[in-house]
């Protein structure tokens, strides 16, 4: 293989690429997919309703869904909301495309709510301004594991009737004035995508107090059918179902859901190890005026799903383009979240968005880098990166 070197000479920082994130799988986890394997139920089985059980309990809530995806899981909560043709929903411009799409699927339209410029969360006071009479839901996300103004946000759908489906894809276990993430908001989802913080492969939940939400989200789940009594129009006999809505296959299967519960175990040390590394980043650039390090409000308790520092441009020679490219050199597997959703080109075509619609995310997004953080990281991968970091920095900086 041929030797990369440094784009500031010499050699790079590491030899191998470190990712941004990844899965953190052990012997139980894998003990745990084979025991199901060997049962009788690979799928629609026991395992799927203890995995439910389990993040419920975990985080406060009565019921909760799982499906085969992060997204599949937004898709529900947006059916559940009622979501059809024109009806809107408001969002974060800095998410994956996934937050706004989940209304797209139904008919619906996508409107944007620009950042607050400390936590990069959804401003709620930008919120107000976009609520119209087709508005139904909104859906805040807690980015990077940074839970949102969910309070805020909360009043603000109460006064105006509507619907929070909170994206907490990035913020399992995160608290919000000591309540866990996924109690708080009419409907919390997530995902268990391996860079998230537990993994199924892929997967995702949703999670809610409402029990009107939780049987039509589990009717959406699969393909709108019933064989509920109290729900059918007729009864045959045994083998009797009824379609009731159009629905989908969005179920999760019982493998996936040993492996859910066998991670969650060990959900509370992944999160140490999370805010462990990002003690040590936040310690290493604090007084690095070239860096922003991330804002944390008194009342939360993030869970570092991504470390984002975002670059002071005027105290560098370069833009974050070439940070980031002379980082990737050094083997550090930098990474940038999110591009604007409202910039991308189906988003631009089918609404109208253009460049200056969100000043705040769109200078955000100028200047952002993710770092890389994930349990599995050990103390030389964080020397890694701060030594990298701090090269890049120094050698670049005005
Ligand atoms: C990962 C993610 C999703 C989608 O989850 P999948 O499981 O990949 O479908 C949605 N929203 C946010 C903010 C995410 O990070």
């Amino acid at each position: 293989m041929e030797e990369k070197l440094s784009l500031l000479g010499g050699q790079p920082v590491r030899k191998e690429m470190l990712p941004y994130g990844m899965q953190n799988l052990d012997e139980n986890d894998i003990n745990s997919v084979v025991a199901t394997l060997k049962s009788n139920f690979i799928t629609q089985g026991p395992r799927i309703s203890e995995f439910e059980r389990k993040i419920a309990d975990y985080c406060g809530a009565k019921y909760a869904v799982a499906v085969a995806t992060g997204t599949a899981a937004l898709h529900c909560a947006c059916f559940a909301t009622g979501i059809t043709l024109d009806k809107e929903i408001i969002t974060s411009p800095i998410t994956f495309a996934a937050s706004g799409n989940c209304a797209l699927f139904l008919g619906g339209k996508v409107r944007f709510a620009d950042i607050k410029k400390d936590t990069y969360n959804i401003d709620p006071e930008k919120i107000l301004m976009r609520i119209s009479t087709n508005t139904k839901a909104i859906i805040p996300v807690d980015f990077a594991g940074h839970p949102c103004e969910i309070e805020q946000i909360m009043n603000i759908a109460k006064r105006h009737g509507l619907i929070v489906i909170e994206d907490a894809c990035h913020a399992l276990g995160a608290e919000y004035k000591n309540r866990k993430v996924g109690s708080i908001a009419d409907m919390t989802v997530f995902s268990f995508h391996p860079v998230k913080h537990i993994t199924t492969g892929e997967g995702g939940m949703i999670l809610t107090n409402n029990n009107e939400f939780y049987e039509k989200m589990k009717l959406f789940r699969t393909h709108g059918i019933t064989k509920d009594r109290k729900y059918m129009e007729n009864n045959d006999g045994d083998w009797y179902y009824e379609m009731h809505e159009l629905g989908y296959n969005y179920r999760i299967t019982d493998i996936q859901c040993a492996l859910g519960i066998s991670q969650l175990e060990k959900l509370n040390n992944f999160i140490t190890r999370r805010r462990e590394i990002a003690k040590r980043y936040n310690e290493a650039f604090k007084n690095t005026e070239e860096i922003t390090i991330p804002y944390e409000q008194q009342w939360v308790k993030s869970v570092y799903h991504l470390y984002v520092i975002l670059l002071n441009l005027d105290r560098l020679k370069v833009n974050r383009r070439q940070v980031f490219d002379a980082l990737r050199a050094e083997n550090i597997g930098v990474h940038v979240h999110y591009i604007p959703l409202h910039l991308q080109p189906y988003y631009k075509k089918k609404f109208g968005y253009k460049k200056g619609d969100f000043p705040v995310a769109e200078d955000y997004y100028d200047r952002t880098l993710t770092l890389p953080i994930f349990p599995k990281m050990d103390d030389k991968d964080i020397d890694d990166v701060i030594k990298a970091v701090k090269k890049v920095i120094c050698y670049y900086k005005k």
